[in-house]
């Protein structure tokens, strides 16, 4: 039984043109995304068998390639909603209520320098890997975090608002080796009403851990 599945893409192949490519959207999505369900729901399935069967010899693969597949699930699933054919801009003009503005400026100073974290964190991964905003729920900041793969280098609890797939096939159809132009370029699809509501979501199930700031 598949627990996951594929979303639907929130716009058609091209809707993010220039600044990525219809070919590299319908590949990214059709074939690397959907592999990740499938890794996901087969790991699930051996994981099943494993406890079905009392056969533990494989649990340090299945274990890893849990958290690679999901990992990879979820933040694609966050990626496509973070980005509109209509997006760019700051978000104190585009959320509304100034909530997710006045919360990067507090957390990183100024616009301006979180936009210089970001963005370099996303184009200096080494390997493969994701640069990422998250709402922290201890102390209800924001950081970034630079992700290796999909789930290495992660703070604990924290939750993804805008994520950067710095994936060499998130650009390289298009950008080749220039990675830190494709980061650039992102900044101008970035859909802050999706990332303003992610973070007023996350800011409502900030005691999820129960700890002590
Ligand atoms: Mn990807």
């Amino acid at each position: 039984m598949a627990v996951y599945s594929l979303p639907e893409l929130p716009y058609d192949y091209v809707a993010l043109e220039p600044v990525i490519s219809g070919e590299i959207i319908e590949l990214h999505h059709d074939k690397h995304h959907a592999a990740y369900v499938k890794g996901a729901n087969d790991t699930l399935e051996q994981l099943e068998e494993a406890r079905a069967t009392d056969s533990w010899g494989n649990i340090n693969g299945l274990e890893k390639n849990l958290a690679f597949h999901l990992s990879g699930h979820i933040l694609h699933s966050i990626y496509w909603q973070n980005m509109t054919g209509d997006g760019g801009g700051e978000p104190l003009e585009k959320d509304g209520t100034g909530e997710l503005a006045d919360a990067i400026a507090e957390s990183f100073g100024s616009f301006a320098r979180f936009k210089a974290q970001l963005s370099k964190a996303s184009a200096t991964t080494q390997g493969s890997g994701w640069g990422v905003l998250a709402f922290e729920p201890v102390s209800g900041r924001l950081v970034v975090e630079q992700v290796y793969d999909h789930q290495g280098n992660v703070g604990q609890g924290s939750v993804p608002i805008l994520v950067f797939d710095a994936w060499e096939h998130a650009f390289y159809l298009q950008y080749r080796n220039q990675k830190v132009d494709f980061v650039e370029a992102m900044w101008r699809v970035v859909n802050w009403q999706d990332v303003a509501a992610r973070y007023t979501a996350a800011k409502q199930r900030a005691n999820t851990l129960l700890l002590a700031p």
